[in-house]
């Protein structure tokens, strides 16, 4: 039985790994991909102390870094079902029963992508998801952001800053965002909005994005864009949909609710980084929540009697 199990093998997982590892827990981790999110990442350059690195190396440097302490890791494993019988069991897609005292939920999110020719192809050469990381590449040079909830006005009104200009696309006839932010982003020169506007096609010259075709849902006109860079702002997904036969306790989003010690509704179990309702979602932010939910759960150990 292990004393702290965590499921998920990304920034989260692998700091909590070795958070518990440190108070001389026995600690296992399972992981679908090791490396998450970080393992499709090309450039990062905000991840504090080391000014640019790439997403693989990073990768390699946190299994290197779990390697050094007497952490199980199960590589491949997919996490199906949470349960109780004496402790926590988690049942793996392939059938296994792992047992554990208590858990470190960290299984991500993946952002939902549009679905259209040329977004996988161009994917971290021009088509990117996240404004904080990837912005900066495109200084001066004209993008898109499709979706106008919040996210995508906050990354338009983010991105004006920084490049040429920016078209908002939109697939309804209104923006879902806040009000005082589809202010700010009219207010803002370098920003158009499209409402009405369906992204049909990513354009690219076979290295890096040149375009986008959209329709116009309202004439049923083919329209093209030139950009250098597609930011897609139509969703986070955490990847809960294993835990939704559970108790715990998950938002309307899906993400798992934690407070400031990492704890989730349920005794023991912690949560941390992209699958939580933490609000920012980055690779530093995940390192540190991991971090909390080890020493949370290494404050509910020592609290527990022994069995
Ligand atoms: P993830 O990295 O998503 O890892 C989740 C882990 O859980 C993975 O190991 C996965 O295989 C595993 N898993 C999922 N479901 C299960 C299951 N059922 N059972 C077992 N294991 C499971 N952030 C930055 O700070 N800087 C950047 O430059 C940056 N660039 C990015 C570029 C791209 C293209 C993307 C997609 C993200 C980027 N981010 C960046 C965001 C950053 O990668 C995430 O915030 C971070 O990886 C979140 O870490 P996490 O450990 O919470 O989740």
């Amino acid at each position: 039985k292990f004393d702290v199990l965590v499921i998920g093998g990304g920034p989260a997982g692998a700091s909590a790994a070795i958070y518990s590892a440190r108070k001389g827990l026995n600690t296992g981790i399972v992981a679908d991909r090791f490396g998450g999110q970080v393992a499709d990442t090309l450039a990062i350059e905000n991840f504090i102390s080391i000014k640019a690195t790439e997403g693989p190396k990073l990768v390699a440097q946190l299994e290197e870094h779990v390697k050094e302490y007497d952490v199980d890791v199960m590589h491949n494993q997919r996490a199906a079902a949470l349960g109780y019988n004496n402790g926590y069991e988690i049942t793996l897609e392939n059938g296994a029963v792992l047992k554990a005292k208590s858990l470190v939920l960290a299984t991500g999110a993946r952002w939902r992508e549009m679905n259209v020719p040329g977004e996988k192809e161009y994917r971290g050469h021009g088509v990117a998801y996240c404004p904080h990381c990837d912005g900066p590449l495109f200084k001066g040079k004209p993008v898109a952001v499709i979706g106008g909830g919040n996210s995508g006005i906050e990354a338009a009104i983010d991105l004006a800053n920084i490049v040429q200009s920016v078209t908002v696309l939109e697939f309804a006839d209104t923006l879902r965002a806040d009000e005082v932010l589809i202010r700010k982003a009219k207010s803002m020169a370098n920003i158009t909005i499209i409402k009405s506007a369906q992204t049909t096609e990513v354009l690219g010259d076979g290295k890096k994005v040149t375009g986008l075709m959209y329709t116009d849902r309202v004439s049923g006109e083919s329209k093209e864009l030139e950009l250098a860079g597609i930011f897609v702002q139509i969703g986070l997904i955490p990847n809960t949909e294993w835990l939704k036969d559970s108790d715990l306790e998950l938002s309307k989003f899906g993400e798992i609710l934690i407070d400031a010690k990492g704890a989730t509704s349920l005794p023991g179990i912690y949560g941390a980084g992209d699958a939580t309702n933490t609000p920012f979602k980055q690779i530093i932010i995940a390192m540190g929540s991991g971090a909390t939910a080890s020493l949370g759960a290494f404050d509910y150990l020592i609290r527990l009697s022994e069995e």
